[in-house]
């Protein structure tokens, strides 16, 4: 289903600085002079221009970090706090330009308000309470005690479904800890970022202390874990290039973590509430277009309730409205050409394979989706565990329905995939959910609540090929600090 066609307004925003990037607080091209378009995935429209960058802005952007280095560590953490509280502040009352710009470079429609200064705030509370211990000693004229401090200058790499958040929370944390860093966005999504961190400029976050590099993945991206003066890396991206990320790192010992990729399993008992559970399994697959890690895509449903919820499941995903990222719809396209391509291919290879398609599958057309990477959201049932489709990352509005027998089967069908990033149950059964809970092998478990939603600074990461490590939680600011131990001893005492 399509809406209206109507004409989107230009971007005009002062937030968007066209064919530069923020090194050491100027806004600055790259090296090499070149730039990329940045486009509405939904119209192909050119938004801005940014910088190709390699590995020399790479190493000014070093050069910018380690210059802002000692003023930011030694400043105290409540002042660094009451900055990260002010760029919170300055973005919240700019949300919708900061929302429109996340929008038109995704190709999403709106989702409400914006997440990010709740989640910059979260982490802002944490700056100072980095605390150490104190220890016990062998004697008293000795003291002991940690001290938590930060690596220094710190990389980051993020990808281009969510930028606002991924940035917001990875350098939130690593700043808050007193690192400076320098981020590299993806170069489909790289506008969002470079606003917000033009905003924390206007903060009063110190230059240099955010260093935002553009450029594709394989030449500025892969600069920064080569680079040996990075202390620190966090990487939220796919295994493949996790893989990658984390060869370079090894290379200089750097420590890292991971976020990456999931096949997160929705478990469907036969006493699940299918009023709660239908909507919020269409919603989980069809939500940025199925481009979030999250993502529900391998509905495990026992025999008895098979038959009812898919019926449910296909007349739910075909209410599902897509059109481009200013009307009112549920969903959009997907962000570019190769990411459209290859959903298209998973879609032939679950029908080669012998899946049932029972809803979408093709390419829409009609008003306002000529230009736009647009896919139905699509529904295979009769899924068999060991089919492509049921075990690898499709990252588009793809759900693939596998029927069991029992709990043993879901259990061995549900932690059956490479992946352990979330995994959503739905039962009645209190019984059920605390044994779920349990076995299911995700980061994050949701019972009757899908994408593991409805808490407040859960930390977030992944199990097995899901990476390692975690994101938005308190400790979430601890993981960019070190542990030193000091030990003191009163040698006047001691000599006398
Ligand atoms: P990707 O290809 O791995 O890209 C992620 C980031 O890495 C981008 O900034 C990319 O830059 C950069 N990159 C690519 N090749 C690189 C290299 N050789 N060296 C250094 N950096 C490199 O992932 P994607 O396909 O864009 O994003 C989707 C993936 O991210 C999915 O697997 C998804 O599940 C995962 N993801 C995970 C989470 C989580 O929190 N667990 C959240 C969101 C997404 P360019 O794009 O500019 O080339
Ligand atoms: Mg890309």
């Amino acid at each position: 289903m399509t809406m209206t066609h109507d004409a989107p307004r230009a971007l005009d925003s002062d937030l968007v600085v066209d064919g530069a990037q923020l090194i050491g607080g100027d806004w600055v091209p790259a090296a090499s002079g070149e730039t990329i378009d940045v486009i509405n995935p939904a119209t192909r429209d050119v938004l801005a221009r940014i910088p190709r960058s390699g590995s020399d802005d790479v190493e000014h952007a070093v050069q910018a970090a380690e210059e802002a280095l000692p003023a930011w560590r030694d400043l105290d953490a409540t002042s660094r706090g009451r900055l990260l509280f002010r760029w919170a502040d300055l973005i919240e009352q700019r949300a919708d330009e900061i929302d429109e710009i996340e929008r038109r470079e995704v190709g999403r429609p709106s989702w409400g308000p914006l997440g990010v200064p709740g989640q910059i705030r979260f982490i802002a509370g944490q700056a100072d309470k980095v605390q150490g211990v104190s220890l016990p000693t062998y004697s008293p004229e000795h003291l002991g005690f940690t001290l938590r401090e930060p690596y220094g200058v710190v990389g980051g790499i993020i990808p281009w479904n969510a930028p606002g958040p991924m940035f917001a929370v990875e350098v939130g944390a690593a700043i808050a800890a007193g690192n400076t860093m320098v981020m590299k966005p993806a170069e489909d999504a790289p506008l969002t970022p470079l606003a917000l961190a033009k905003l924390a400029l206007e903060a009063g976050i110190p230059a240099g202390v955010i260093n935002v590099v553009t450029g594709y993945g394989h030449e500025a991206g892969a600069a920064i874990p080569a680079h040996p003066r990075i202390r620190r890396m966090g990487f939220t991206g796919s295994p493949q290039t996790g893989s990658l990320i984390m060869e370079a790192c090894a290379k200089n010992l750097t420590p890292l973590h991971l976020e990456l990729g999931g096949k997160s399993p929705q478990v469907v008992f036969g006493d699940a509430d299918l009023d709660a559970a239908v909507p919020a399994m269409a919603m989980g697959i069809t939500l940025n277009t199925g481009q979030i890690c999250a993502a529900g895509s391998r509905v495990v449903v026992l025999r008895s309730i098979h038959d009812e919820l898919v019926d449910r499941l296909a007349a739910q995903m075909e209410t599902i409205t897509y059109g481009p990222w200013h009307q009112q719809v549920n969903m959009g396209p997907l962000i570019n050409e190769k990411q459209h391509r290859r959903v298209l291919d998973y879609i032939g290879v679950g029908r080669d394979a012998g899946a049932d398609l029972v809803t979408g599958g093709a390419v829409p057309t009609g008003a306002g989706l000529e230009d736009g990477f647009f896919v139905q959201p699509t529904l295979f049932d009769k899924v068999d565990p060991d089919m492509r489709i049921a075990r690898e990352e499709i990252f588009g509005p793809v759900l693939s329905v596998i029927p069991v027998d029992d709990e043993e089967e879901a259990v061995r069908v549900a932690n059956g995939t490479d992946y352990g990033l979330v995994a959503s149950v739905w039962t009645r059964d209190v019984g059920t959910a605390v044994r779920m809970s349990r076995r299911l092998e995700a980061g994050q478990v949701g019972i009757n609540s899908p994408l593991g939603a409805g808490v407040i600074g859960g930390p977030f990461g992944g199990y097995k090929n899901s990476g390692f490590g975690r994101t938005m939680g308190a400790d979430s600011v601890l993981d960019w600090t070190q542990v030193k131990t000091v030990s003191m001893r009163d040698a006047v005492a001691v000599g006398r």
